[in-house]
């Protein structure tokens, strides 16, 4: 990206009073990995972040498709960090004795659709298609597949049962979720917004999901894009890699301010 936009970024975000920062996880923190477990942020990463939870005022808030449960497998998130899991179904806190996950309550009719999707869905598994049973929603990741032909047919498919079912269809890179609940990220970085009181918003995401949430930024916030792919953003940046030197300026910007 051009050096311009960088600093420009981090003058906005310098200039605020009680900036959120709010991160997606996969692809945007952390490097995509074929297995999702094995995904981490790198040491680097791990390390801005720690600097950045501990600037006065400045909340860290990661927001992310996964579940909060799973998330705590593979992040190494510092003690103050807010989450919003599940596509913003499910809220938590690091809180010094560890991270404090409100619980998700599903409805009957929301429990019962969520079997009958789960159903559905495992008739797709095969040749690398995989489905993950998550607290509101079931993902089939197409990932692994060698074609991505059949992986493409696949996904489709995935979406026709979701609309025939009257799920949420979400769409994501390699993966359609199918979800029970009507939760959006864009809802998720509302809350931690009013929650805050923030006076600026930083938000960066990688996928079709982040993307209805960069248009929901006002001017005065700070959208950033990662990777390739059609943007609203005005930053964008090449990688999590580039994401974690972002970061690491950015610390390095808030710590030096008077
Ligand atoms: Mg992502």
């Amino acid at each position: 990206m051009s050096r311009d936009h960088w600093a420009t970024a981090l003058d906005q975000m310098a200039n605020a009073h009680r900036p959120l920062v709010a991160l997606d996880f996969d692809g945007t923190l952390a490097p995509f990995q074929v297995n999702p477990s094995l995904s981490r942020i790198p040491p680097a990463g791990v390390a801005a972040l720690r600097r950045l939870v501990a600037v006065p005022e400045l909340a860290l808030a990661v927001v992310t498709g996964r579940s909060l449960t799973d998330l705590m497998t593979v992040a190494d998130l510092p003690v103050g960090t807010r989450l919003a899991g599940d596509h913003g179904a499910q809220f938590g806190v690091i809180d010094d004795a560890g991270p404090i996950l409100e619980p998700v309550h599903l409805t009957p009719d929301q429990s019962s659709l969520l079997t009958a999707v789960m159903a559905a869905l495992n008739e797709l598994v095969g040749d690398g298609a995989w489905v993950e049973p998550k607290t509101t929603r079931a993902v089939l990741h197409t990932r692994p597949m060698a074609s991505a032909e059949q992986a493409s047919a696949k996904r489709e498919l995935a979406r026709q049962i979701g609309a025939e079912l009257g799920a949420n269809v979400l769409d994501g890179k390699e993966m359609v979720e199918l979800a029970v609940v009507k939760a959006t990220k864009a809802q998720a970085l509302a809350k931690l917004r009013a929650d805050h009181r923030a006076g600026i918003v930083l938000f960066a995401g990688d996928d079709v999901t982040d993307e209805t949430v960069l248009t929901t930024l006002t001017r005065d916030d700070v959208g950033i894009k990662v990777g390739p792919g059609h943007s609203g953003a005005t930053v964008r940046l090449a990688d999590p890699a580039e994401m974690v030197q972002f970061l690491t300026d950015l610390a390095d910007r808030l710590d030096a301010r008077p």
